[in-house]
């Protein structure tokens, strides 16, 4: 039996990697992410999935779009009350005018942009189509390892244990335009799918899920602490 510091459990292990926590003089806290690729970025860029007259996905009475705002606005504001510097991706912009926006704003290495969606499929029951969450990423190894991050953060936040982490090449599009355009480190999120739970609450609970791992991917801190 080891009882040592370095014996704690999966999560304690999973920051210890992460270095320290040191608050500056603004009261902020210093961030001290292991992912190389986002060491530079000061904002989190969100952008909620499809927007203008694409709805996205659809579940009558529910569309993809406006769930997607949803959790995106209330993910920005989790993430505003823990001192993250985020930006919002104007609403009413579909994803080809959302990726022109985030370029006239931001260059590679400004910010982290992430595209929030919510997924679509058919024959999964209601708990894997309300919790499975995951994460597409560029072709880089760094972008990698920010996808399969968060994969884990999510996973630690009780999305369901089918969450992934996959390369945008094995999307239903072979790329998508919001990773391969955008000029900053760019991810997309898929919360949950239209075909499991669609009440308030469950918005709510996908918006902090997806706050937490994109908190602790950018800042090294957990998210519980
Ligand atoms: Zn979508």
């Amino acid at each position: 039996m080891n009882t040592g510091r370095w014996a704690s459990n999966a999560q304690n292990n999973f920051f210890t990697r992460l270095g320290s926590i040191l608050p500056n003089l603004k009261g902020e806290v210093m961030r001290t992410s292991s992912l190389s690729l986002l060491q530079d970025p000061m904002v989190v860029v969100l952008a909620a999935g499809h927007g203008g007259s694409d709805s996205g996905a659809t579940n009558p009475p529910h569309n993809e779009r406006d769930q997607a705002i949803t959790i995106t606005n209330r993910a920005a504001a989790l993430l505003q009350r823990r001192n993250v510097d985020v930006e919002i991706a104007p609403h009413d912009e579909d994803t080809d005018k959302s990726i022109v926006w985030v370029n006239r704003n931001f260059s590679f290495g400004d910010a982290w942009v992430l595209e929030l969606h919510r997924d679509s499929a058919d024959g999964l029951d209601l708990d894997d189509a309300s919790r499975r969450c995951g994460i597409y990423y560029g072709t880089s190894e760094r972008s990698k390892d920010v996808g399969e991050f968060v994969r884990r953060s999510l996973l630690l936040h009780g999305a369901h244990s089918q969450s992934w982490a996959r390369p945008d090449t094995a999307s239903r599009f072979g790329r998508l335009g919001w990773i391969r355009q955008t000029r900053p480190a760019a991810h997309l999120l898929e919360l949950g799918f239209m075909q499991g739970k669609n009440d308030d609450a469950h918005l709510s609970w996908l918006a902090e899920v997806a706050a937490s791992a994109i908190f602790e991917a950018f800042t090294g801190r957990s998210w519980n602490l």
